[in-house]
Order: structure tokens, then C-alpha cells, then sequence
């Protein structure tokens, strides 16, 4: 029987998911989101079926704070001296007849200090679930089911599930990816975290090919820079403070001093890509502005989030743009996610289809 789901998120940003996620379920009359440090627990009404949970009801890209969507199908609560945690949870799978088996298995904990503390933990009941599941026969590589058991601590865990075209595919939604040595700042690893997770395997494919041009605004010292060099992607960076001399000496950067919340260029790029830290109703003057001049097709920004309604900012700035797109015709898609990477912000994708044939 499912009755919650279980969101993980940024620790500090509880408020955000929930707020986010209230609009997509109807919540029991006298209940409410529960907001722990780093995830979020939703009561359910009813109990849905999975299929139509994962196929209709919810699209996890849809959701700006949420690093993972579990659909839970039950809780245990353990004895601190207690030696087969394997059983009970083997036993919860078995009240769910309809769930076979899974192509994997993730034992996650909250992303906090706290939570860190039982990760070596988890890491080994993870190997100790895996052998079972195989034993039982409800290993399969060829499923669409990842088992997800989410250890609040170690007395206390949440079994639930994902679907894989449906959910993230990293442990603990979170992308582990490594600093390149020669890379001129850490902020790199923002921009090549918005690529894995804003586009589509599909949209990977075809909008970041060799010889394509992009502008990036508040490019110093050229961490986002970087990442369309190394596609051999061409890139005039726009900041009045310097670059790292290694990459202006690659023949795919040119580098502008100039203003890059008035900057515009002669001709349409593909890319235009700003990191400019300005208050949202800011960039996203400049963002409409490079749409309404037709400068470019693809567009990753980043939006500071305010200390105060953040999501209703969010709202804001989104009805912005989205306004201007529908009153003029466009066909396009927009997505959000707060990355890993990202502290107080959020990062935008914005592809704008009919923009595609560029020069
Ligand atoms: N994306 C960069 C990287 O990966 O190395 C880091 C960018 S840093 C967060 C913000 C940059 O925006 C700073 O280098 C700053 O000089 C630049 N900046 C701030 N206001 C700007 C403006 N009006 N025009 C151009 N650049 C600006």
C-alpha cells in the first residue's frame, strides 16, 4: 500500500520542495508536508497505482527543487542492536506483488552531516540488499525499477521506488562529478552538471556540437568557458575581468570587455549562457531581450534566489518570460533545477525550437 512520497532536496530549500509539490498532490484534510532537514515527506490520499503514478500523475524534470522523487511503499523502524534489516524490507516488497523486481538499488540517506555519518553504512547494507534481491529472483537488469531505501538514520528507513525514465539517475540525485585539473574555477562544474541534467540524452546529442558558437556573459575566469571549449564549441566570453590565460591561448575563445547585461551580438549563436550574479528580475531582461533580437537558440542562466519567496520570485520570473513566449507564438521548453552545484540559486534551460537553423 503506497501512502507517501518522499522528496529529497537541498537542506534549507524543505519549504521550496514542498511548496512545489503541493500543487501536484491533494493532500489529506489535517495533514501536511513533512519537512526534514534535506527531504520532504507527502501523505498520500489514495494510493496510486504506480504506472499511472510515474506515466501520468508526475514528471520529476518538472520540479525545480527536488533531487529525487521516491514513490514510498512503506517505513520500518529498527532496534539499535538489531542484526537482519534485509528481511523486513524483503517482506514490504512482498506485500507489493505488483512491483517484481529491480534493475537496481540505491540505500540513500538525507545530504547532511548528519546523514554522512551512516553513508559507510549504507554503502554496505546496499551490497548485503543486492545479494538478496538476487537470491529472491527480484534482480532483473532488463527492469524499469529502481529500489530506493532512504535511511533517515539508522534505526529508521523509507522503502520506495522510481522509474527510470522518470527520476534521476544518480545516487542521491546528486551527479558526482570531478574538477578537471586544468579547469579555471570550480564554477565549471555548475555548467557541466546543467548540461547532464537540464537536456535530454537526445538534446546532449545535438546542441553541443563541435564548431557551434555560444556567448558567455560574466565569463571570468571562464569555468562555463571551458566546458564549450573542451566541445570544441567556439565562445566569445563576455566580462570586464580577466580570463585564465591557459584557455584564451585555445583558438575556440575570444574574450570582450564589456557590459554583459547590455551586450548583444552581430550575428545569432546557439549558445548564450550567462553567469552573471544580478538580482532574477535582471537577467531575465537580458534573457528576453537576446529572444526579442533573436540571438541565440539555447540558453542555460542562472537565477539568484531572493532570502524571502524564493519560489514565488521564481514564479515571477518564469510568468515573465513564458508570457512573452506564448503571447508571441513560441514553441519551447523550459526547465529548472537547483544543481548540486548551486547554493542560493537555481539554473534555467531555455531552448527555443524554431531559433534551431542558425546562419
Ligand atoms: N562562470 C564563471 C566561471 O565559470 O568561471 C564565473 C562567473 S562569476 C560567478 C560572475 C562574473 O560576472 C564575474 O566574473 C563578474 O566579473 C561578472 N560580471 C558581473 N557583472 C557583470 C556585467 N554587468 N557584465 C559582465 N560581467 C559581469
Amino acid at each position: 500500500m503506497i501512502h507517501f512520497f518522499l522528496g529529497y532536496c537541498r537542506a534549507g530549500f524543505e519549504k521550496e520542495c514542498a511548496q512545489e509539490l503541493n500543487s501536484l498532490f491533494s493532500i489529506p484534510k489535517d495533514e501536511k508536508i513533512l519537512q526534514y532537514p534535506g527531504y520532504v515527506i507527502v501523505p498520500l490520499k489514495e494510493d496510486p497505482s504506480i504506472h499511472d503514478f510515474f506515466s501520468k500523475k508526475y514528471l520529476f524534470s518538472n520540479h525545480i527543487f527536488l533531487r529525487q522523487g521516491v514513490l514510498g511503499l512503506g517505513e520500518l523502524s529498527f532496534q539499535e542492536n538489531v542484526k537482519d534489516r534485509v528481511r523486513p524490507i524483503l517482506g514490504i516488497l512482498d506485500k507489493n506483488p505488483y512491483i517484481n523486481d529491480f534493475y537496481d538499488v540505491f540505500c540513500e540517506f538525507p545530504d547532511t552531516n548528519d546523514g554522512k555519518e551512516w553513508s559507510a553504512f549504507c554503502q554496505s547494507f546496499t551490497n548485503a540488499l543486492r545479494g538478496q534481491l538476487k537470491t529472491n529472483q527480484k534482480w532483473n537488469e532488463n527492469s524499469k525499477t529502481r529500489l530506493h531505501i532512504f535511511f533517515e538514520n539508522k534505526s529508521h528507513c523509507y522503502v520506495g521506488v522510481t522509474i527510470k525514465e522518470n527520476s534521476s539517475k544518480h545516487f542521491m540525485g546528486i551527479p558526482r562529478l570531478k574538477l578537471p585539473k586544468d579547469a579555471p574555477s570550480r564554477s565549471t562544474l555548475k555548467l557541466e552538471e546543467a548540461f547532464l541534467t537540464l537536456l535530454t540524452a537526445e538534446e546532449y546529442e545535438k546542441y553541443l556540437v563541435s564548431e557551434m558558437n555560444a556567448v558567455d556573459l560574466g565569463a571570468s575566469p571562464g569555468g562555463w568557458t571551458y566546458q564549450f571549449v573542451k566541445r570544441q564549441i567556439h565562445v566569445l566570453a563576455v566580462d570586464n575581468g580577466n580570463m585564465d590565460s591557459n584557455l584564451l591561448k585555445s583558438e575556440y575563445v575570444s574574450h570582450q570587455k564589456a557590459d554583459g547585461l547590455k551586450f548583444l551580438p552581430k550575428n545569432k549563436v546557439h549558445w548564450m549562457v550567462c553567469d552573471i550574479v544580478e538580482k532574477p528580475s535582471r537577467i531575465i531582461d537580458v534573457v528576453l531581450s537576446w529572444i526579442k533580437n533573436q540571438k541565440a537558440c539555447y540558453f542555460i542562466f542562472n537565477l539568484k534566489l531572493p532570502m524571502k519567496k524564493r519560489y514565488e520570485e521564481i514564479q515571477l520570473s518564469f510568468q515573465k518570460i513564458e508570457n512573452y513566449l506564448i503571447q508571441n507564438h513560441f514553441k519551447y521548453t523550459l526547465r529548472a533545477k537547483q544543481l548540486y552545484f548551486d547554493r542560493e540559486e537555481i539554473t534555467v534551460f531555455l531552448d527555443l525550437y524554431q531559433f534551431s537553423k542558425v546562419r
